[in-house]
């Protein structure tokens, strides 16, 4: 085929073929970062609703813990409040306040009981000693009372996000908890209506504490509680999902900046800015909720469906490739195959042509009464008959071929001894031999080989060994056809003394039309068919024809059938 042509049609194949890749990888890198910044945004919202619920949390509890101060009853209350503060522990101090006076009833400022005492004192002292106001700067007011699991603001409601039902389960506990170790009822001590009260934020040792404290009359005692911050925390930490998808991290971090508490991937915290930043001011002051995710860090989705684009679109690609190579291969295969076809009719035509101008030439000199003599007329008219002999081969051959290939070609098998029928065809054509100089020596004719094939098959293909020892190997003077049996095989060996084949061309000289390109060819007529029809035939009556280099120089090609053994 045309090289030109060949590239031309490459080139249109390969041009939509990159424009596909380049156009897929590109809609892929796209489709990839939507679903990176969908997956982003997902998170996001997630993030903004565990805020909102730690947010309720934390307020929840802190009202439940001020509603439980306001139910220890006045008598006996800095016992109470003592046994309150042991036994929750949700509660770091809990202190009695009396304006005028000294201040600090409980604990006593003069006989702190422990080192925390000592703490709580000096960490509150501007309260305690009247420096600041009850419910001044960053005072909290009282919030209604909520009841567990009502209070859930707007934006949790109606979203889906990881935390959701743990942490109204925490919350419950939560409060649950926030009552621990208050031996009054509910109903046995209501506070009075006009109680007023709230939580203080209070930052001590760059810390929030939160101050919890109540009074009945403005101008009565004021007790509370510190709350135990981190207890309150640990218990709402759990809400927080196991690991966020997508490389990305979820922290809590107080007014210092400090990570409080983390989940997910460690290496996100080295980014400098988090993608998302929620303040917890209402509950807890100055702490935010951040999520950071580590540049680059692809989505877990978008990952995979990026690893299974690539590898459709690949596999596109190479199913595109791969398909034009094997159009190109069956091209180049129909292309190969009709150059041998057309050569095969020239060399065929060439091959008719030598016996038939022979034959006219014979046969005019002989109409034209222009041979003296009758042996020369005799010897004339033999040339004739074997020149017409070589036309039948030739054409039986080409029919042979012809039917092979359409599958059309029928045999007669018949029980016949190998060795005799040998010595009959080598006798047949001696004088033909003689004439190119060819001494033929039959071996193994005595003994009996019988094999059940069709008789003019196998003349046909040992026919087709010696007529190409005649034109190949007419100068090693010798052709020797052996019939012997080796196993359950029969074997017709036609060895010659010519110049063998070459060890590269030995398999390919049976493939149709293979001619040896080289100077032993030149010269020959031939059609590179004889070799292949024989394998053809043969191999159809279950037997076979292969090569094999003659030790001492030369080739022996042998025809091997299976040995009839009913017959011996
Ligand atoms: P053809 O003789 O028409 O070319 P064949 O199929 O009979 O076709 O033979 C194929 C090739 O095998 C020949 O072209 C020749 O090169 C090689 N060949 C066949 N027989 C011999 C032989 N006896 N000695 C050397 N080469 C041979």
């Amino acid at each position: 085929m045309n090289r030109r042509r060949i590239i031309v049609y490459w080139l249109l194949l390969l041009a939509p073929t990159a424009c596909i890749g380049v156009f897929g990888f590109r809609l892929l890198a796209l489709e990839r970062e939507r679903m990176a910044a969908r997956s982003r945004a997902a998170m996001l919202t997630r993030a903004q609703t565990l805020a909102d619920t730690l947010e309720i949390a934390v307020t929840d509890v802190k009202g439940e813990l001020l509603r439980e101060v306001r139910r220890i009853p006045r008598e006996d209350r800095v016992e109470a409040l003592i046994r309150w503060e042991r036994s929750n522990p949700l509660v770091r101090n809990t202190f009695v306040w009396a304006p005028g006076g000294d201040g600090l009833v409980h604990p006593a400022r003069d006989r702190p009981s422990d080192s925390e005492d000592r703490g709580f004192i000096a960490r509150f002292d501007a309260l305690f000693s009247g420096r600041v106001g009850w419910g001044g700067h960053g005072a909290e007011r009282d919030a209604p009372a909520p009841s567990a699991g009502a209070a859930a603001p707007a934006a949790v409601k109606g979203r889906r996000w990881y935390g959701q039902q743990p942490a109204r389960f925490q919350r419950r506990e939560l409060l649950d908890l926030a009552r621990v170790g208050n031996v009054q009822q509910p109903a046995q001590a209501e506070p009075p209506a006009a109680a007023e009260g709230g939580w203080i934020p209070w930052f001590a040792e760059n810390r929030l504490h939160l101050l919890g404290w109540t009074r009945e009359r403005p101008d009565g005692p004021v007790y509370g509680l510190e709350l135990e911050l981190m207890a309150v925390l640990s218990r709402l930490v759990t809400a927080f999902p196991a690991a966020p998808e997508d490389g990305c991290t979820l922290a809590l971090l107080d007014g210092a900046g400090r990570v409080m508490h983390q989940t997910g991937d460690t290496d996100a915290l080295a980014e400098r800015e988090p993608v998302l930043d929620v303040s917890l001011a209402t509950s807890l002051p100055h702490w935010r909720l951040a999520v950071y995710c580590a540049a680059g860090a692809p989505a877990g989705a978008a990952r995979a469906f990026t690893l299974l684009a690539v590898l459709l679109l690949a596999i596109l690609i190479a199913a595109i490739l791969s398909g034009g190579m094997l159009l190109t291969l069956q091209a180049r295969r129909s292309y190969v195959d009709a150059r041998r076809k057309t050569s095969f009719v020239s060399n065929v035509s060439h091959e008719l042509k030598t016996p038939l101008t022979s034959i006219r030439m014979y046969a005019e000199l002989l109409s034209e009464g222009r041979v003296k003599g009758e042996e020369k007329a005799r010897r004339y008219l033999e040339v004739i008959a074997e020149e017409s002999r070589r036309l039948t081969r030739l054409v039986n051959n080409v029919l042979d071929f012809s039917r092979l290939e359409q599958r059309r070609k029928t045999y007669r098998p018949e029980e016949l001894d190998a060795a005799a029928f040998v010595t009959g065809i080598v006798e047949d054509h001696r004088l033909r031999m003689a004439a190119t100089g060819l001494d033929a020596v039959v071996e193994g004719a005595g003994q009996p080989a019988w094999v059940r094939t069709d008789r003019d098959a196998l003349e046909q293909a040992l026919l087709n060994l010696v007529d190409n020892a005649l034109k190949y190997a007419a100068e090693g003077k010798q052709l020797c056809v052996g019939v012997s049996r080796r196993g359950g095989w029969i074997d017709i060996r036609v060895s010659d003394r010519g110049p063998g084949v070459a060890r590269a061309q030995r398999a390919r000289i049976f493939e149709k039309f293979h001619r040896v390109d080289d100077s032993l060819t030149a010269g020959k007529p031939g059609s590179g068919l004889g070799l292949s029809i024989a394998r053809s035939l043969l191999r159809d009556q279950g037997g076979d024809v292969f090569y094999e280099p003659r030790a001492g120089g030369g080739s022996t090609f042998v025809i091997r059938l299976p040995w009839r053994k009913d017959e011996a």
